[in-house]
């Protein structure tokens, strides 16, 4: 049923379940790394939630999923909190949906948006920070809750992509992405199967997994890689756009994704990820859509972010490709 065609009785009635639903998912998802569906399912449930609790304000609620960040951290490893938060992404499902995101963020009149993007891949695993003092690697922690994160120093030290030491004396925040290559994914679970082991549903999972080890030595073995392309307070850098952030981090010595682009219409826009859409399955890792991020730092900062997303940014995410037709079909009530 439309949401529009809903009484607010029968919209509280279907909220509840399906909360329910998606913090047990989440659940698998984030705190097990073992999901039992598709994140197209997820995403067609938490985007009903979202249009209820758009329609019926009064049914918001502060422990609904569209509030919280990521899961609980359950796991054994020491917790980390993060100073500033590690947030979500807003997304959207269609380039007309971005475009309307991109109108809406121009005629607010608080800030003024210049229409320079930086666009960059999503690239599909698990973001990490990275914090370094006097220019040494001295904690490495995943989001968890957005606010308490695990510590994963000792496991992010065996990891090549990551520079131990950086060729200037910074004390800075780095984050990023960790995730396995799709062909080290694929030997994993071979291994793994042969040796009579559960295998991993897809490599964020396997990222997810062999990232969040108690011990490093697991880690160790797995094939991790890394894309870094945030510095939360950037001004230390020296820079004022995202894309010179991605070239000093690239200087630094870290991994970066060479991908990203600047771009100032709709055309370049759609273009960008026309061709993504087409070239990511000859990528050697996932990614589930493409980013596009305000490309100016101060107007960044100025926009700010919601309790769960920043307001600069935003995922385009693509389309599932064989399951379209399933997708009608499901039922959200448990
Ligand atoms: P998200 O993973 O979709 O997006 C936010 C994250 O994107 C950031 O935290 C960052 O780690 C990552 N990212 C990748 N490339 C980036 C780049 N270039 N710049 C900035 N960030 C980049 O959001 P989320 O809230 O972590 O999780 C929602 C996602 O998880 C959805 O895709 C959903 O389908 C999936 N999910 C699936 C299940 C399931 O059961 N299958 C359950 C929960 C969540």
């Amino acid at each position: 049923v439309p949401v529009s065609q809903l009484s607010l009785a029968a919209a509280k009635e279907e909220i509840a379940p399906l909360r329910k639903q998606l913090t047990q998912w989440g659940k698998e998802y984030y705190e097990q790394d073992n999901p039992s569906v598709e994140d197209y399912v997820y995403d067609r449930a938490y985007q009903r939630l979202v249009e209820l609790e758009t329609r019926f304000p009064e049914l918001k609620s502060a422990d609904s999923p569209t509030q919280r960040v990521g899961g609980a951290v359950t796991t054994q490893l020491t917790k980390v909190h993060h100073d500033i938060p590690m947030l979500s992404m807003g997304d959207v499902f269609s380039v007309d949906e971005l475009m309307d995101f991109n109108r809406r963020q121009q005629e607010n009149g608080d800030v003024t948006v210049a229409p320079e993007y930086n666009l960059e891949l999503k690239i599909d695993g698990l973001s990490l920070s990275l914090v370094y003092e006097n220019g040494k690697l001295v904690q490495g922690s995943t989001r968890g809750n957005g606010t308490i994160g695990e510590d994963v120093t000792a496991n992010v030290m065996t990891i090549k992509s990551i520079p131990h030491q950086l060729p200037e004396p910074l004390t800075l925040e780095f984050r990023g992405e960790c995730y396995m290559p799709k062909a080290s994914f694929v030997k994993l679970n071979q291994e793994r199967e042969a040796a009579g082991l559960p295998v991993f549903a897809n490599p964020r999972n396997a990222a997810a997994g062999s990232l969040r080890q108690l011990d490093p030595k697991v880690t160790a073995k797995r094939d991790l890689a890394t894309f870094m392309y945030y510095v939360p307070e950037y001004q230390k850098l020296g820079v004022t756009t995202q894309a010179e952030s991605l070239d000093r981090m690239r200087e630094l010595g870290f991994s970066v994704n060479p991908n990203n682009r600047v771009v100032h219409s709709e055309e370049e826009i759609a273009a960008y990820i026309d061709e993504y859409t087409k070239q990511r399955d000859q990528l050697s890792y996932g990614i589930d859509g493409i980013v596009e991020k305000v490309n100016d730092l101060a107007t960044e900062n100025a926009l700010g972010n919601t309790v769960k997303v920043p307001r600069w940014e935003i995922a385009y995410k693509f389309p599932p490709e064989e399951q379209a037709t399933i997708v009608r079909d499901i039922v959200w009530t448990v």
